[in-house]
């Protein structure tokens, strides 16, 4: 079945609108952002919302990229490739450049949103892994006010996040440090794929040592798309081969994935340990 259910219809205009909308239509309804995922969700059936609040008017009011303070702000209404073009946001982390670049085609690129990607919140999404290795802060709004939370506590499961019904995400905030080195790597099967696997690593250096180190991973069953067993295990080191290799290690053994039609699960932790493994050393070459 490839035609969705019938459904209410209503265009926010405002963040304070939208909140309103949602609280009129209850916890059946749904926003729409860039309806990449969403929409083919509702033609299949597997979700069937009574009214979309569709958000795209307020890609002016959440759709900037800016540095406040000592955060990176980027708004949820951000399309993917306004994150990729965005040399503000890609020459502090260039991490975004490296993932955005193999997120979808530039059809979904244009229009699918930082927001919706986290609020998906598919066990593949590669966004989720950035964000967590960049130990990055959420912040959503509801008809009580603003709230923060850590990206890292953000996704509550597949599919899950810490967003409620009547609640919208606003915002994603990366802390800014000097000496912040960062990278993506990422196996698909064909261009434009979900991933296989991938890593992202965020590195903090100073003196020659690692100050602070952040790893995300996404695909390979990452509690909270995260390792936090070899950040701690890097935080002190010298940046080197063996260290990154044995971070690799230590970050795949963290892992659960699960075997399926882009692999099987040995497979995919053999990458998240490689592939963490060279994002860290690519990491390290940019900080
Ligand atoms: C062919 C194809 C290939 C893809 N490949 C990849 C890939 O390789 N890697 C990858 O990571 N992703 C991939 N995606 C997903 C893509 O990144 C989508 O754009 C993204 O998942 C959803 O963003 P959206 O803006 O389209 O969200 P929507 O579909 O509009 O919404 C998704 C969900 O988030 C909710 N939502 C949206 N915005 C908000 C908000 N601000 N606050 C609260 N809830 C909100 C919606 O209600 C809905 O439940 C692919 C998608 C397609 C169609």
């Amino acid at each position: 079945m490839q035609v969705p259910a019938t459904f209410a219809y209503e265009r926010a205009d405002s963040v304070p609108h939208a909140l309103e909308l949602l609280e009129r239509y209850g916890p059946e309804a749904r926003v729409v952002a860039g309806g990449h995922s969403l929409i083919p969700m509702m033609k299949l059936r597997l979700a069937q919302p009574e009214a979309l609040i569709d958000i795209n008017g307020l890609a002016g009011e959440l759709g900037r990229i800016a540095v406040e303070g000592d955060e990176l702000a980027i708004g949820a209404m951000v399309r993917h490739t306004e994150l990729l073009e965005s040399v503000t946001a890609t020459d502090l982390f260039p991490i975004f450049r490296d993932a955005e670049r193999v997120i979808a085609d530039p059809i979904v690129r244009n229009r699918g949103t930082v927001g919706g990607s986290l609020c998906q919140g598919d066990p593949s999404e590669d966004l989720a892994a950035v964000f967590a290795a960049l130990r990055a802060t959420a912040v959503v709004q509801g008809p009580g006010g603003v709230r923060t939370v850590p990206v890292r506590r953000f996704h509550q499961g597949p599919y899950e996040t810490a967003v409620a019904p009547n609640e919208l995400l606003i915002q994603l905030r990366v802390p800014v440090a000097a000496g912040t080195g960062s990278a993506y790597e990422k196996v698909e099967r064909r261009a434009g794929d979900w991933p296989v696997a991938a890593a992202g690593a965020v590195l903090r250096i100073e003196g020659g040592t690692i100050v602070q180190a952040g790893i995300g991973l996404t695909a390979v069953g990452a509690p909270h798309f995260c390792a936090p067993e070899a950040e701690t295990y890097l935080e002190g080191r010298e940046p080197g081969e063996e260290a990154f290799a044995e971070a690799g290690r230590i970050a795949a053994e963290g892992c659960a994935p699960h075997a399926d039609q882009r692999g099987p699960a040995d497979y995919k932790r053999h990458l998240a340990a490689e592939l963490t493994r060279r994002a860290l050393v690519r990491a390290a070459g940019r900080s």
